[in-house]
């Protein structure tokens, strides 16, 4: 099992999971256009993707699914309030319906869900699992409930939002204060400070792994999100907005490949 992050910030979220053969996509949140692309670039068809996975109706978690729909024919797997949000701004869409804290399967791979608390219907993180592996997935989560936490426990490797610095968010001059308060609120968005604890406490069952997501361009920046997890495991790496990072293959596979902006937007 590995997965790749296609791109993750609030200018749009999607990431990809394979294992044994089947192709899981998470989130929609790029144009279909750059999905494609994208997934392209990881060597996948988009028709080969056998579910979409949705965390919630956030714009930049499902701006590119209506699009997307028309080349890859996958059914989209959320819970009962997300899919009911979402299904009007669709046209037809093969849906999956789960329970928040349910799991299910898609191709034999174990997929576990847990509610995040965020300011969407029904949020959710997922931990996709096989006889060798686990790993978490926990974005747009105002803090890290016990929950979250238990859900998470025994993760090798984990995508977790790093939205903003305290400090940075603090001195930032572009975002008013009620829009400020809607990001540090409890139903907003996981700091650095708070994705690290997290991850310190994940380390003590087995995390090793870490790959950082969803960062603000104005209230963090990858510098000071991976200085806040360094040294808590053995390996994190930053996603970013504009480019997929290569597959994440495991504890000892880092993040390396690079593509040109003409690959990307050309
Ligand atoms: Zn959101
Ligand atoms: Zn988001």
């Amino acid at each position: 099992m590995r997965f790749a992050v296609l791109g993750s910030g609030s200018g749009g979220n999607a990431a990809v999971v394979e294992a044994g053969g089947t192709r899981i996509l998470v989130d929609a949140g790029l144009s279909a256009r750059q999905i494609t692309r994208r997934l392209g670039l990881m060597g996948i068809a988009p028709e080969s993707i056998d579910a979409i996975l949705l965390t919630h109706e956030h714009g930049d978690h499902i701006r590119g699914l209506r699009v997307l729909l028309k080349s890859v024919a996958a059914p989209i797997y959320a819970t009962p309030a997300t899919s009911h949000v979402v299904r009007d701004q669709l046209g037809v869409a093969s849906w999956k319906i789960f329970e928040s804290g349910a799991g299910f399967s898609v191709g034999g791979l174990a997929i576990e869900s847990f509610a995040v608390p965020h300011d969407a219907v029904e949020p959710v993180g997922f931990v996709f699992r096989t006889e060798q592996r686990a790993i978490g997935l926990v974005s747009d989560s105002g803090h890290v409930t016990a929950r979250v936490t238990e859900a998470l426990r025994g993760v090798d490797s984990l995508f977790v939002e790093a939205n903003y610095d305290d400090a940075l968010l603090e001195a930032d001059t572009k975002r008013p204060w009620s829009t400020k308060q809607r990001i540090s609120s409890r139903h907003g968005h996981l700091s650095n400070a708070q994705a690290a604890e997290l991850v310190a406490e994940l380390a003590k069952d087995g995390l090793r792994h870490v790959v950082l997501g969803h960062l603000s361009r104005d209230c963090n920046n990858p510098e000071v999100a991976l200085a806040a997890i360094r040294g808590k495991v053995e390996e994190v790496a930053c996603a970013c907005q504009d480019e997929p990072c290569g597959w994440h293959d495991g504890p000892s596979a880092p993040c390396e490949i690079r593509f040109g902006r003409d690959e990307l937007f050309g």
